[in-house]
């Protein structure tokens, strides 16, 4: 872990110069009809800065941007070790400016700022730096056709994209998008979420300091309907890469039909089943785990394991050692490098996390821990890690994604009835199970219904590894070689022999 005890956060905070204009055609501008909106910080509710409100002009002017970089192939047409060496660059920039983008990430998002640190700025330095360098190793195909025949197969850009990225791992979702869009030769218009739209403008300028021309990335800050929106009914815009909500996922693939049919890629909500039977070799591991996976980040992961099905027999037991990891996660001041809970995205977000341990209380679930607001006079959002326990699968607080720190302990008896309950799902992003029967546990990894497994673990991540759901959690894969596949079309060129 890097060391960051030596910086004052507090001091730099009160200094730090923040840019909120938008990122279009290589320069940083006001939106078109110079409207801004307030960027606060969920930390004490302090101001950061006013921020360009983007919308369909703004979308317009960012599409013809991107669309003039990709039709004159000043980046697609770079030879990809000419790309990998810029996207380096580019992944090494912020790697020197981490400290300050990390400061961003944390002010306007609420995180820990070790984890902005040393997590989510490096990941996604990793991410950029990873794709780079994987893109001069692609190779395509030839097919066994007939001798007097060659058929190749090759993939190529698909040419604009436009990224939607949420609010909870800002950098980190940015990356996971732009990297591999970049690395195949696209040209991007990336609208951050207009609740954390700050480290994804110093991306931008970052790009442009590495040397990716300008209007390859576009970076356009604003609200969903009025910024996401026409990106995503824009007739040039050739795919959408969308991480959000399930419900505005749906709203994407509709505007997606709607207009020019672009490829719709959606990485959409969770809520992970995390299965602990009691033949689990080792209770403290998994306790540590799932407290640790669940609270993380305040609850605001994707696949965060928020059905936690423990076997009725070591029920009580695993109980008290999830209790007793509690303190760890108790909520601090973000700026400081020893907290490990920080505060929620806003009020709003707040608000709707505690409404929901409202109705698991109405609905008779019983709560063990938390349930309320903590910090208040902070000026800022924040809740204590809540678990719920005597949940059933029905409860809202079972079948809804909370998106905060909230725990729901079900109970079950049998294996079967287990991967019934864990299945029970409109989503399928991610799924554990604990057990030292190396049998069960691949019976049961196969019977899970998620894009992600994980055995005896929860907090395994690579970025060699796809990402993305089942069912109502999506489509597609970020991360990978797989990734790829997502922003390049594939191309059969048939040559006769005479
Ligand atoms: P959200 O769906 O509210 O917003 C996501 C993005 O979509 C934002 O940039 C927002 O401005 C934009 N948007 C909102 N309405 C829009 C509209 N009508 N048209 C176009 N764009 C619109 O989601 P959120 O609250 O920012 O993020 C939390 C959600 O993201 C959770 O459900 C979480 O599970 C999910 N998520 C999924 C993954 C994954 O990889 N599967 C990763 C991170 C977050």
């Amino acid at each position: 872990m890097d060391s960051d005890i030596a910086i004052d956060w507090h001091a730099r905070a009160k200094t730090i110069k923040i840019d909120g204009r938008a990122v279009i055609n290589g320069k940083r501008v006001n939106a078109a009809d110079a409207a801004t909106f307030e960027c606060f910080s969920p930390i004490d509710n302090r101001k950061l800065t006013g921020v360009a409100s983007c919308k369909a002009a703004d979308v317009d002017l960012a599409v013809t941007a991107a669309r003039a970089a990709f039709n004159d192939r000043r980046w697609a047409g770079l030879p990809p070790k000419e790309r990998k060496k810029i996207m380096i660059r580019f992944a090494d920039l912020i790697i020197a400016n981490k400290e300050e983008l990390a400061l961003l990430e944390t002010l306007d998002m609420g995180k820990p700022i070790t984890a902005s640190l040393n997590v989510d700025v490096n990941s996604a330095a990793n991410t950029i730096c990873w794709f780079g360098e994987a893109i001069d190793k692609v190779y395509d195909e030839i097919a066994p056709t007939a001798d007097h025949t060659l058929a190749m197969i090759t993939r190529e850009p698909i040419g604009v994209v436009g990224a939607i990225v949420p609010w909870n791992y800002p950098i980190a979702m940015a990356a996971w998008k732009i990297a591999p869009a970049l690395a195949a030769g696209n040209s991007v218009v990336l609208k951050p979420s207009e609740k954390s739209p700050l480290t994804a403008l110093r991306l931008g300028d970052l790009a442009l300091q590495a040397g990716i021309p300008a209007g390859v990335l576009n970076v356009l800050p604003g609200f969903g309907p009025d910024a996401g929106s026409p990106l995503a009914l824009h007739m040039d815009v050739d795919c959408i890469a969308f991480t959000g909500s399930t419900a505005v996922g749906k709203k994407i693939q509709v505007m997606a039909g709607q207009s020019n049919l672009k490829r719709a890629w959606c990485e959409l909500g969770g809520k992970s089943p995390n299965i602990v039977f009691a033949d689990c070799a080792d209770l403290d591991r998994a306790a540590e785990a799932s407290a640790g996976s669940i609270f993380y980040n305040q609850g605001e992961s994707c696949n965060a394991p928020s059905r936690l099905l423990v076997e009725r027999s070591i029920k009580d037991v695993f109980v008290k050692k999830l209790l007793a990891q509690l303190p760890n996660y108790m909520p601090g001041d973000p700026l400081n490098s020893d907290t490990s809970m920080g505060a929620m995205v806003d009020c709003g977000q707040m608000e709707t996390v505690l409404k929901y341990i409202e109705s698991g209380r109405k609905q008779g679930a019983r709560l063990l821990a938390g349930g309320e607001r903590a910090r208040n006079d902070s000026g800022g959002f924040y809740i204590n890690p809540t678990i719920f326990d005597n949940v059933t699968n029905d409860m809202t607080i079972a079948l809804e994604e909370i998106f905060g720190p909230v725990l729901s302990i079900i109970t079950f008896d049998t294996q079967e009835e287990a991967i019934k309950i864990a299945n029970d799902t409109q989503y399928g992003l991610a799924a554990a199970v604990w057990t030292r029967d190396i049998s069960r546990a691949h019976i049961v990894a196969r019977a899970l219904r998620a894009g992600t497994v994980h055995v005896n673990s929860y907090d395994e991540d690579d970025i060699t590894v796809p990402f993305g759901g089942y069912k109502q959690s999506g489509n597609g894969r970020d991360k990978s070689l797989h990734a790829l596949e997502k922003y390049t079309e594939l191309k059969t060129t048939w040559i006769r022999l005479a």
